[in-house]
């Protein structure tokens, strides 16, 4: 189950943060139908992080989301995100080393400065439908 709007660095990320709900809820959450190993709950939650990143107003040069002065998440999905990847954080090494790496020196990377507008992928989605008519 990837994603099926996000290209580039942000589909990557996605990527990542399926894993990681993945290995929180297999851990965690007690659900008996679970869809590709995530609970309703972190199901929902993945698919609120994807549409996050899709309008992240960064867009590709978005920064690590700790970081990021912008905090596009509500209060509860964000608590929800922290405590999964708190948990979830560490194990990476073990299971995804790949993608922790990359976590990590995204993490070094200096934040960018405030984009212009019409950054996020899903801006630049609807201008090349526009220009498509
Ligand atoms: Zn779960």
């Amino acid at each position: 189950m990837s994603s099926e709007i996000l290209t580039g660095r942000l589909a990557k990320e996605h990527q990542t943060i399926k894993h990681m709900l993945q290995i929180y809820c297999k851990a965690h959450c007690q659900a008996e139908l679970k869809t590709n190993g995530l609970c309703p709950d972190c199901l929902s939650l993945l698919n609120y992080a994807e549409q996050k990143l899709d309008r992240c107003p960064y867009g590709e040069s978005k920064p690590d989301c700790a970081r990021c002065p912008i905090h596009c998440y509500k209060p509860q999905p964000r608590a929800q995100a922290k405590k999964a990847m708190i948990y979830s954080g560490p194990r990476m090494l073990y299971r995804h080393p790949i993608e922790a790496i990359q976590h990590i020196l995204d993490k070094r990377r200096p934040i960018p400065e405030k984009p212009p507008a019409g950054a996020s992928q899903y801006a630049r989605r609807k201008a090349n439908a526009k220009q498509k008519q």
